[in-house]
């Protein structure tokens, strides 16, 4: 039948496309063994017509290698494919061998082999179309001295190779005796009665003919295919054709055909191509051969028809196999999946769209008043700073009490100081400040929605690509923004005018804000006294008062290192708390105070210098009111017009196999995408397979009927 190796040659690689679990459905192919320096590459090569294979006295194949040739009459050139690696299209050979050389070198000397098999596809308009395994240089390292972990390792893959219904080609050298060959009593073992091994016997010209054809003869151990024999490689220089060699080759018996001149090995130029050589040598020499199989054209044709017949003979078997894997993976599909068809592009789009209708809710969500809550809550605690800095540590209780306020002197201290105040917080560079917060909380958000979407890995492909699109976007209005922002705000570093209204509304927040802060001191220092016990800490922070008026007394001063310095009756982790409640016991007084102040002299703003709580207050009030109808404008808007659209223009760029590899990364759609993949990869395989049968059917019944 017409290129029936082609078609299921075809038929294998979508098999192969499936996972490995699936290695029981492979089609027949020829396995080459041989030991290192039998000729084993020079095999390989001389059906390829190219030098492709890594060689060198410690370069023994550790990986298998799935040589697929494909007779591509249409094409000019010879080119290999890594189709696993995804490198197609290669025509420097030197580059292949590069790459099988790495991937070679790449397997660890201590794990000796590794069962993954490297792929290689050869087409060309010279090839014929096999497929064939370069089984690793087994035979020689399972002998050597190896742990019997590695050995067995070594034999299962050789076994899952050397099995039926595949084709060994035993390569063995004809200047070493059969009866040592090891290729051939590894085929034995596999295969005892010799139905599916082909001998190759390499070197023929390093024995004399007699000899060679005893070998080729062999009915010693015989295979019901027979053996060829080839020579792969002409003699290196003249000399090996001198009387001496002759006297080697032909033995005390010359050649009885024709005189011995002419048929020597001088008649062959030493710079004839290989197959040159090995053409003239069994021309010459034909009358010695005539009942033997000689020469790697006979070879080649000998391959093609055997694999031939073996995959014609393995065409049922494996539509019973893919029909019945077909059955279980449709099975499974329709339970687990409920036969829902699913393209990685398909759901990555499905996810790009919840994401940015997710954006869409995220733009009500930040509305004016919740930017304005975001940014004056970070302003409120720059105010606490501030105040904690500039009034309350410096003069405790004193300040704002009103009995203080005594003198004009005293008026403009408290002014300056407010206006220095005042500055320091229009001078934070609220711009900036407030940019940075509202960008943070947008990719908050963000990120809060993907939690939801693609689960929490933080790694994640779609995650970053949403991230970096939000980032980028962002980053494009970030100092606009945050310039437009510090502009509009720049009057209020000079002067501030403040209505009633807003005074009451910032007094009542100040109030807020300072009660809430006593609620976390008191709350704090009561779990210290509730963790300690109150006698204890009574006694802790008398003995730590004590020692810090002698320490103030003798002029050290109050800045002076915490005194927690391990004592008699107190460990250091008490002090340290005893510390920490003398510093909450100040604060809580000091916040009382203000408290009081706020409540009683802080009526208008009048006021202000004796009530910073409030004046300052009041300015984060109005810079926050500012920012936020910038960044709305700036920054929200465009960000919220723009990310989706340059979020569908990234997703545009991905090409297949990104768009796969971002789908895959739910383990659960990677399983749906796989399970459907080899449905339809069995499919296929199926069709093929059974239009070939039945065009055979048609076809015999054609012939019987003429
Ligand atoms: P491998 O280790 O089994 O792959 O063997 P190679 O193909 O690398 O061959 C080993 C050596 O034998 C190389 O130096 C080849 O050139 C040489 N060689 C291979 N075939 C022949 C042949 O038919 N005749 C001669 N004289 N040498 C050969």
């Amino acid at each position: 039948m017409v290129n029936l190796t082609k078609q299921m040659i075809e038929i294998r690689s979508i098999l192969n496309k499936i996972d490995s679990s699936s290695s029981n459905l492979t089609l027949p192919s020829i396995v080459v063994i041989g030991s290192q320096s039998s000729g084993k590459s020079s095999v390989l090569e001389s059906i390829v017509g190219k030098e492709f294979l890594p060689k060198g006295s410690n370069m023994v194949t550790r990986r298998p290698i799935e040589l697929t040739l494909v007779n591509t009459p249409n094409n000019r050139e010879t080119t290999a494919d890594f189709p696993t690696m995804r490198m197609y299209n290669i025509k420097d050979f030197l580059e292949v061998k590069k790459i099988l050389t790495d991937l070679n070198l790449a397997v660890p000397s201590s794990e000796c082999i590794s069962e993954d098999p490297i792929q290689l596809t050869i087409k060309s308009p010279t090839v014929p179309d096999l497929s064939m395994v370069d089984l690793p240089g087994y035979i020689q390292i399972e002998a050597a001295d190896q742990p019997i972990e590695l050995k067995s390792k070594i034999r299962q893959l050789c076994n899952k190779y050397l099995a039926a219904p595949n084709i060994i080609l035993a390569i063995s050298p004809a200047d070493v005796d059969l009866a040592n060959s090891t290729a051939l009593k590894a085929s034995r073992q596999v295969d005892p009665a010799g139905e599916r091994t082909i001998g190759v016997v390499t070197k023929l010209d390093m024995v004399s003919l007699d000899e060679a054809r005893k070998i080729l003869t062999n009915k010693k151990y015989p295979l019901k295919m027979g053996y060829v024999g080839v020579i792969n490689r002409p003699p290196i220089s003249r000399a090996t054709t001198t009387a001496a060699a002759a006297r080697r080759f032909f033995g005390n018996e010359q050649p009885t055909t024709g005189d011995s001149k002419k048929n020597s090995l001088v008649n062959v130029s030493s710079s004839a191509s290989p197959s040159d050589y090995e053409n003239q040598y069994f021309k010459t020499y034909k009358d010695y051969f005539s009942k033997c199989e000689v020469s790697s054209r006979k070879l080649r044709s000998k391959l093609i028809k055997i694999l031939e017949v073996s995959m014609s003979n393995a065409l049922e078997p494996t539509e019973h196999l893919i029909q019945q894997d077909l059955d279980d993976t449709s099975y499974r599909f329709k339970v687990e999946f409920n036969d829902r068809q699913l393209t990685p592009k398909s759901y990555l789009l499905s996810q790009i769209d919840i994401i940015k209708s997710a954006s869409k809710e995220l733009q009500e969500q930040f509305s004016r008043s919740e930017l304005k809550s975001i940014l004056k809550a970070d302003l409120d605690q720059k105010v606490l700073e501030i105040l904690a800095n500039r009034y309350w540590k410096e003069t405790g209780l004193s300040y704002g009490s009103g009995a203080t306020v005594a003198s004009e002197v005293d008026d403009v201290y408290w002014h300056k100081k407010l206006e220095l105040a005042s500055s320091s917080l229009t001078k934070i560079g609220v711009g900036r400040l407030s940019t940075t917060l509202v960008t943070n909380a947008i990719l908050k958000e963000l990120d809060n929605v993907l939690d939801f979407t693609t689960g929490n890995e933080t790694d994640g492909l779609i995650r970053q690509l949403v991230n970096n699109t939000a980032i980028n976007v962002l980053n494009s209005k970030y100092y606009s923004t945050a310039d437009q922002v510090e502009n509009c705000i720049k009057p209020f570093k000079y002067e501030i005018e403040l209505e009633d209204r807003d005074w009451n509304e910032s007094r009542d927040h100040s109030i807020a804000l300072i009660k809430e802060e006593y609620r976390q001191c008191a709350e704090r220092f009561s779990m210290l006294k509730s963790s300690i016990g109150s006698s204890k800490l009574q006694q802790v922070t008398s003995y730590l008062n004590k020692k810090r008026a002698i320490s103030n007394s003798i002029g050290t001063t109050a800045d002076a290192p915490l005194l927690t310095e391990e004592t008699l009756g107190f460990s250091k982790l008490l002090l340290e708390r005893g510390q920490e409640a003398i510093q909450l016991d100040n604060r809580i007084k000091l916040l009382q105070f203000r408290l009081k102040i706020l409540k009683k002299k802080c009526q208008s703003s009048k006021d202000s210098d004796r009530c910073p709580e409030v004046f300052l207050n009041a300015v984060s009030d109005k810079l926050t009111s500012t920012a936020v109808l910038f960044l709305n404008v700036e920054l929200l808007s465009d960000f919220f017009y723009n990310f989706p659209i340059e979020l569908d223009k990234r997703v545009s760029l991905l090409n297949n196999e990104q768009i796969e590899m971002y789908a895959k990364e739910d383990s659960r759609i990677a399983r749906h995408i796989e399970l459907q993949k080899r449905k339809e990869l069995l499919e296929l395989a199926l069709n093929k397979i059974d239009s070939i049968l039945v065009f055979r059917k048609t076809y015999r019944g054609y012939q019987i009927h003429k």
